[in-house]
């Protein structure tokens, strides 16, 4: 094995290989260090996203859908198909198959970017040196003349509900569970307590939510939540707000969950718990005395706009740096450092990273919410566009959820574009291309739409945003 390269990556999950293959692509020599390890002890690339996060959670949320809808709503279409079982170690063997075929393809991108792939793990040490120790035990010193730390995030630990295993699981557990839990506990209200809620609830789980807060989906704007949550509820999510765990006890029988909300002291049995409570920047091991890279209080990675720490040579990039825990995220900062170091332009608009709920109705945003424009001071104006209205979603038996579109009085700017409904998450896209050549809502007023689609909808509420809607009475 060659010692010297142009750039190491440490970390191989969706922040890291692309920062490994872009370098690769720019002409330059380059490791991607990366420690993964599977249930199995088998190691792939792609870390959480693609083994044990986005692509899985995806995969689930899909099949339990599906599911759902053909209970739901087949017989609406006059389809029959008699009674519906679930085959979960189907299921679950689905999903194996596409984590492994996404985790594979990572090698194929690195062989054809010339990228060394080495398995095991990196730690930086001063000097630009690299410690590398493979899973066989081997330690190797490395150098470079660039080093991407991209080491990622693991879960947060409930001290009065710690992980078991086997009762009390992570998120990665509750995606792995091989038989679908009687009643099911979540604690967390976020992202991955429903859109993990949701899968099991659709299997047949009963499921019940504890969300400290008593604000619901705090990060997502309010119209959105609330009409989100009267979805969830009538899916038979029990989502219970402010509701503070106090401990668990567990028994053959399940686990006691005992929590305080403002009525006073609860429990509630459950077989299986989930605790997504959010996830931390994971630098366990990775940095040698006297690198001279700093941490915040909060343990991630200190580095400015271009993810640079500081320190000569040295960026970091996704989860392990500020910012949302996203891997569209990381993989823009990968992409830009990789291209930051072979002297090309490179920059991340974090003013335009779109989140995605994958839930359904899906819910997915770009900019600002309309709390956080009012608390701006800027005047605005907002369009709103149902999809009950939508041709389109009423064909697909999907009218659930709106369109809505802030733009700025002044300059007509779009500020924050916000969907709940069917393919949100795909129709964000739109948003987020208006946004990044910052666009006006007159712009997309004009912008030819297809009929019938649901893109139809972010039209419409441009359009309602100057009370011009076609398709629904203005208000
Ligand atoms: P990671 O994916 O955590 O990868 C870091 C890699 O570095 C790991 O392989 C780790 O083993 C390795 N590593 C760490 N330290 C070292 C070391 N010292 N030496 C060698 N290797 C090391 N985000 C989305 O955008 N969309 C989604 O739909 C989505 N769904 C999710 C669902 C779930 C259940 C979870 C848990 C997360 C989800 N996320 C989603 C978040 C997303 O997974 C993360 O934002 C993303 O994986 C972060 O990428 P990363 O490369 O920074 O870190
Ligand atoms: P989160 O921050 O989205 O939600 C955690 C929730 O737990 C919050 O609502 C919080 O108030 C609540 N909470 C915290 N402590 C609690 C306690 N003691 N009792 C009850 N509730 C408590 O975190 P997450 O859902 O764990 O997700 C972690 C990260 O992974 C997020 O940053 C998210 O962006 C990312 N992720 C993204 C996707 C996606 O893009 N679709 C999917 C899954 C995860």
């Amino acid at each position: 094995m060659s010692d010297s390269y142009d750039v190491i990556v440490i970390g191989g999950g969706p922040a890291g290989y692309p920062a490994a293959v872009r370098a690769g692509q720019n002409g330059l020599k380059v490791a991607c260090i990366d420690d993964w390890k599977n249930f199995d002890g088998t190691h792939a690339f792609g870390g959480t996203c693609l083994n044990a996060g986005c692509i899985p959670s995806k995969a689930l949320l899909e099949s339990s859908e599906l599911v759902h809808r053909a209970h739901e709503e087949f017989a609406t279409h006059g389809i029959n198909v008699g009674k519906i079982t679930v085959d979960l170690a189907q299921m679950q063997k689905r999903k194996a198959g596409i984590v492994k075929a996404s985790t594979q393809g990572i090698l194929a991108l690195f062989k054809s970017a010339k990228v060394t792939p080495l398995a095991g793990h990196g730690r930086l040490l001063p000097g630009r040196k690299v410690e590398y120790t493979s899973f066989d035990g081997a330690v190797h010193l490395l150098e470079a003349r660039h080093i991407v730390l991209a080491s990622g995030s693991t879960p947060m630990a409930l001290r009065s509900v710690p992980f078991d295993g086997k009762q009390v699981l992570d998120s990665w557990g509750a995606l792995e569970m091989t038989a679908v839990p009687k009643r099911l506990g979540v604690i967390g209200a976020g992202v991955i307590g429903l859109e993990l809620g949701s899968v099991w609830r659709r299997l047949g789980a009963e499921v019940v939510v504890l969300e400290a807060l008593e604000t619901f989906l705090p990060m997502v704007d309010q119209q959105v939540a609330k009409e989100a949550i009267k979805h969830y509820r009538k899916l038979g999510l029990d989502i219970r707000l402010g509701a503070k765990v106090a401990g668990a006890s567990s028994a053959a029988d399940g686990v006691t969950l005992a929590y305080v909300d403002a009525a006073g002291d609860h429990t509630v049995v459950v077989d299986r718990v989930v605790v997504a409570v959010g996830r931390r920047p994971h630098t366990v091991n990775l940095l040698g005395d006297g690198t001279g890279v700093t941490l915040d209080e909060r343990g991630f990675i200190v580095v400015d706009e271009q993810c640079w720490t500081g320190v000569d040579g040295i960026h970091a990039v996704g989860d392990c740096v500020r910012g949302p825990m996203l891997a569209h995220k990381g993989k823009e900062e990968g992409v830009m450092v990789a291209d930051l170091i072979a002297g090309r332009y490179g920059e991340v608009n974090y003013r335009t990273v779109p989140s995605v709920i994958y839930t359904a109705p899906e819910i997915a945003w770009v900019g600002q919410t309309e709390e956080q424009v009012k608390a701006s001071g800027r005047a605005y104006k907002v369009g709103v566009f149902p999809f009950m209205a939508s041709g389109r979603a009423r064909a697909m038996e999907a009218p659930a959820g709106f369109a809505k579109l802030i733009a700025a009085t002044d300059d007509d700017e779009v500020l924050g574009v916000h969907v709940i409904g069917p393919m949100a998450g795909e129709l964000i896209g739109e948003a987020v291309l208006a946004m990044e050549y910052s666009a006006s809502a007159e712009d997309l007023q004009r912008t030819i739409h297809a009929h019938p689609t649901l893109s139809e909808a972010l039209h419409e509420a441009a359009l309602a945003a100057d009370k011009r809607a076609i398709d629904f009475p203005n208000r």
